[in-house]
């Protein structure tokens, strides 16, 4: 199906397009077609825009990476699916490795994955041979890689998993998290939580590290207030614009 862009829905709908594409690949899971809609219900109440304390989250989250010694982003089938290209320059830009990591693991899927990685210009992906684990989680969820999340300082990890991302934090790790839904375990768990629709959360990201690679500075960031100013303003209907 065609969707014509003056459909009131279009960039939701293209985001749909593209993750049953990514299913019919083989890159995203059925469950991950349900998380997405979890996520588009917190969209509509957003605006479906980046909120003003997005982008401050997203800055923070620039800052954290730059001063990173060994940053890796955590890619999973959806973001896979939705935003390849950008996530591979996300993390040239910032100099972080990039790892296939995924809740509903398989090995096919993990080789599909960093393939469509590599078609976007990634040249290397972590994922296949997970050698260690992320204590506290069964085995297929724990797997990662010893040179990649298990040794990382700073982990970006969109739309994680509760268990997974709270278990990173238990690991001592500065955790970034983009999640639509402020309340989720993720988000709150999370060093810094950037609630914004991914495919607009990872290219400010991308942006604000240019920009501090350039000197411009860096502002005072504080998660839990600014979790709770999101939280009020949906409460109150001030982001929606329905
Ligand atoms: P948690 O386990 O953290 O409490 P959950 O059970 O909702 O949350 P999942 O089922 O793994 O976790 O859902 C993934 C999360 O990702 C949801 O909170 C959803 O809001 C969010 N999400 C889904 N699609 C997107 C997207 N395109 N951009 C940003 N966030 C998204």
């Amino acid at each position: 199906m065609k969707v014509p862009e003056s459909h009131p829905r279009y960039n939701s709908l293209k985001l749909r397009e593209k993750l049953i594409e990514g299913y019919k690949a083989g890159i995203v899971a059925e469950a991950g077609l349900i998380a997405h809609g979890r996520g588009e219900a917190f969209d509509y109440l957003l605006g479906e825009v980046t909120v003003p304390e997005a982008e401050l989250a997203a800055k923070a989250a620039a800052k954290l990476l730059l001063g990173a010694e060994n940053p890796v982003i955590s890619v999973n089938g959806n973001v896979a699916a939705l935003c390849p290209a950008e996530v591979v320059t996300l993390a040239k830009e910032a100099s972080a490795k990039l790892e296939v990591n995924l809740f509903h693991r398989t090995d096919e899927r993990v080789e599909t994955i960093i393939g469509h990685l590599m078609n976007h210009g990634a040249q290397e992906v972590l994922g296949a041979n997970p050698d260690a684990r992320i204590p506290g989680l069964d085995h297929a969820r724990a797997l990662c890689s010893g040179g990649g999340i298990h040794s990382a300082d700073v982990v970006l990890v969109p739309l994680e998993d509760g268990d997974r991302a709270h278990a990173l934090r238990n690991m001592g790790k500065t955790t970034i998290v983009i999640d639509l839904n402020p309340l989720s375990r993720s988000a709150q768990s999370a060093t810094v939580t950037i609630v914004d629709e991914v495919t607009r959360a990872i290219p400010k990201i991308t942006g604000y590290v240019g920009r501090m690679k350039e000197g411009a500075p860096a502002h005072e960031f504080n998660n839990a207030k600014n979790l709770e100013t999101i939280i009020d303003n949906i409460r109150t209907g001030a982001y929606s614009s329905v």
